[in-house]
């Protein structure tokens, strides 16, 4: 894969018509799948001829392989085709406050290697940088996976993240930027991003967003997060920190945030509002998500605080609404497993909150990806970039 843009860009410029087809037949299959000739020639307004050959020139360059037929109501089974998995791969890393995890993707964006460390520490700037470049180090060592067929590594991190610069301001700073620090570590293209934007992403791309030109993706996790899709497009903000919603001021609680103010959204609402809620009722110290498991033996405790978290999302959800006018909201991240619970009460606190007639126009979704997201997002993003 990386040998075929390096050819496309040597044969001529990039904006050459055929160098365009190319891309463009590559990004379709990358995001759709498998496809027939016809669906190719309809998506990239070709001749039928033109298209056959295109697809027949990315097959003897073992770009794309015959997946089979497919069936069809007509009778006629169309043969449809595919991008070949071993082509090229992504590494999606997401980095949390206290947690790692890797994951090698294949160009049909399956997970072939996996990695997780539950014991990783982000703020511990040095030990946590080492950690990472000598993981990947050793992940593609052993993962057999051909260091000169990954196309990129996406770093999804919590925090304040300007993609562009590849600057994180939150954490690691000290390696600032941290994608040309990375990539001197490991001679492998680095792009960063917010997670809670990469999850959007990967929302946009093969999730409950996927084919939505206005969406809200709420990341409810240990902190609170929005990402904005607006026109189709994930909206960064002037210095690519858009979507801070855990950290708009919500009640005048006294409790002071991670972020050092008092009253936050996130003080309520969030994996840490819920180990602290947690922690007054029952004097015991858990982390949100072992708390969270206890929903599977029906704990009405914490359905009731839950349903109080929902509301309170919701209500500020509302003012969400009344500015960006979505057309749905997707409610991910770690408490995806018991969103489902929560969402009566999410619409009734943006119902009472948002006027009326936008509350009317938006639905309200579950995230169907759940902790993949992020990973799909990566996917994503490394391939845009490469495939620009
Ligand atoms: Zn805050």
């Amino acid at each position: 894969m990386r040998a075929l843009l390096k050819e496309i860009e040597q044969n001529g410029s990039n904006r050459s018509r055929k160098n365009q087809m190319l891309r463009q037949a590559i990004k379709f299959s990358l995001h759709e799948g498998e496809k027939s000739i016809t669906e190719f020639c309809k998506h990239m307004r070709l001749s039928v001829p033109t298209g056959t050959k295109l697809v027949q020139e990315l097959i003897d360059k073992k770009i794309f392989l015959e997946a089979g037929k497919r069936d069809s109501a007509s009778g006629r089974k169309p043969t449809v085709f595919d991008l070949n998995p071993s082509i090229g791969y992504v590494i999606g890393v997401e980095l949390l406050l206290n947690s790692i995890r890797i994951n090698i993707l294949n160009l049909r964006h399956e997970v072939v290697f996996e990695f997780k460390n539950d014991s990783f520490d982000i703020s511990k700037e040095d030990e946590a940088y080492r950690f990472l470049a000598k993981k990947i180090r050793e992940l593609v060592q052993s993962s057999a996976v051909p260091r000169d067929k990954i196309l990129g590594i996406a770093i999804a991190i919590t925090g304040r993240v300007d993609s562009k610069s590849g600057i994180s301001y939150t954490y690691l700073q000290r390696y600032s930027p941290l994608t040309v620090s990375l990539e001197n570590e490991w001679g492998i293209p680095v792009f960063i991003e917010n997670d809670t934007r990469l999850m959007a992403l990967g929302e946009r791309r093969f999730g409950m967003a996927k084919g939505k030109s206005d969406v809200i993706f709420v990341n409810l996790s240990q902190g609170l997060g929005i990402s904005i899709i607006s026109n189709g497009l994930i909206h960064g903000g002037h210095s690519g920190f858009a979507g801070e919603f855990g950290h708009i001021h919500a009640l005048e609680n006294q409790r002071i945030c991670v972020c050092g103010k008092k009253g936050c959204l996130e003080t309520v609402v969030s994996g840490l509002a819920l180990e602290e809620i947690y922690k007054e009722r029952y004097n015991m110290s858990l982390p949100y998500e072992q708390i969270l498991s206890k929903m599977e033996t029906g704990d009405k405790v914490l359905k009731a605080i839950l349903s109080s978290m929902g509301e309170q999302l919701g209500n500020s959800l509302g003012t969400v609404v009344d500015i960006f006018n979505p057309e749905m909201i997707v409610i991910g991240g770690s408490f995806t497993h018991v969103a489902e619970f929560m969402k009566y009460s999410i619409i009734k606190g943006f119902s009472l909150q948002g006027l009326p007639q936008l509350i009317a126009d938006c639905e309200v979704e579950i995230s169907s990806l759940g902790g993949q997201a992020v990973m799909l997002g990566s996917f994503s993003l490394v391939t845009e970039k490469v495939l620009k």
